[in-house]
């Protein structure tokens, strides 16, 4: 994982960012106490859900949220083998998921923040996701599940309430690594005061 870009905000200055509003209905745009800052909300929720999931894996708390309706999911036989290999991993993260039967799983609860809608194609897209990632051998399992998870559980441009947006910039604040997305890319731009006088020409 990368570190913190030297023109990321800073922790303290995630929390006291003032909202100015939200562009392109994905990035927020904030004053923070050294400049402009750009909030990703897409890649932001990613690193939200990304270190609960492997809070709950580390915990083993077992934290889920049980679905009304459980949800069968049918898969090919080659996808049922790959999710049959990984239960174990899948139920560490928070997913109850068990074989039902032939190449159908039953899920029951999955992880906490995790979305309910469309459960069965986001588990397929988890399993694609897991099958095609590269440098498997280097990440353990629980990771690997967990960046293919949070990557397509989040979708770009919900547009969100004040009080959700302060939640999301509080949670953000509160996690270890708030400058990336679990999968590399910037959390956050910030656009310093000072090179905003150089851009304006204000100090010549
Ligand atoms: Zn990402």
């Amino acid at each position: 994982l990368a570190g913190p870009s030297p023109s990321a905000a800073t922790e303290p200055e995630i929390k006291a960012l003032r909202i100015l509003g939200v562009l392109g209905e994905l990035y927020l745009v904030a004053e923070g106490t050294s400049g402009l800052v750009l909030v990703d909300q897409h890649a932001a929720h990613e690193r939200i859900l990304f270190e609960q999931l492997l809070k709950t894996a580390q915990s083993g708390d077992g934290l889920q949220q049980q679905l009304l309706l459980p949800v069968t999911v049918d898969l090919s036989p080659e996808d049922a083998a790959l999710l049959g290999r990984h239960v174990e991993h899948f139920q560490r993260l928070g997913f109850s998921v068990e074989p039902f039967g032939g190449n159908t799983f039953l899920v029951t609860a999955v992880p906490p923040q995790f979305p309910q809608e469309n459960l069965a194609g986001l588990l397929q897209d988890i399993l694609d996701e897991v099958r095609q990632s590269p440098g498997a051998v280097s990440r353990p399992e629980d990771v690997r599940i967990a960046q293919a998870a949070c990557k397509h559980a989040v979708r770009g441009s919900d547009s969100l309430t004040d009080a959700e947006i302060r939640q999301l910039l509080s949670d953000l604040a509160k996690t270890e690594m708030p400058y990336t997305c679990p999968h590399g890319r910037p959390v956050m731009i910030s656009i310093p005061f000072r090179e905003l006088e150089k851009r304006f020409g204000r100090d010549r």
